[in-house]
């Protein structure tokens, strides 16, 4: 399986974030009683265990905080997958993101990295958010 034919899980308190994806918009859970911003989505808030978000849409943008560069394709990868990128990334509306980095430089990618989102279609309309470097 390749990552196109990747199909979204469908988790409770999940589907507003996939949906939001069907048109490149990335959706970040913000909870009610506390005021803390959240990723990934999920049912409960990980801070007070409440139960009532609002969604925000997440400016994209970020830098790296951790990354690894892959040489070696794994399990449902090709070699053409290489090298293949895996980031934290700290998005500058406050939450850390893991994710891939894509692109031609991407193994270049360094702590510290200004990156910008871009997105990877996959099964049902909806779209993987993946990070590009942005120098
Ligand atoms: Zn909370």
């Amino acid at each position: 399986m390749s990552q196109s034919d990747f199909l979204p899980p469908e988790r409770p308190g999940t589907a507003p974030y996939w949906d939001a994806t069907r048109s490149r918009r990335l959706l970040l859970q913000r909870c009610r009683a506390c005021g803390q911003l959240i990723h990934h989505p999920r049912e409960a808030c990980p801070h007070c265990l409440a139960q009532d978000f609002v969604w925000e849409e997440s400016t994209g943008r970020g830098s790296v905080h951790a990354v690894s560069v892959h040489h070696r394709p794994f399990e449902v990868m090709t070699p053409q997958d290489c090298p293949y990128v895996v980031a934290f990334v700290d998005l500058d509306d406050g939450v850390r993101f893991l994710s891939d980095i894509v692109g031609p430089d991407r193994e270049t990618a360094a702590v510290g990295d200004r990156v910008r989102l871009v997105w990877k279609p996959v099964a049902g309309g909806c779209h993987l958010p993946l990070f590009e470097l942005d120098r």
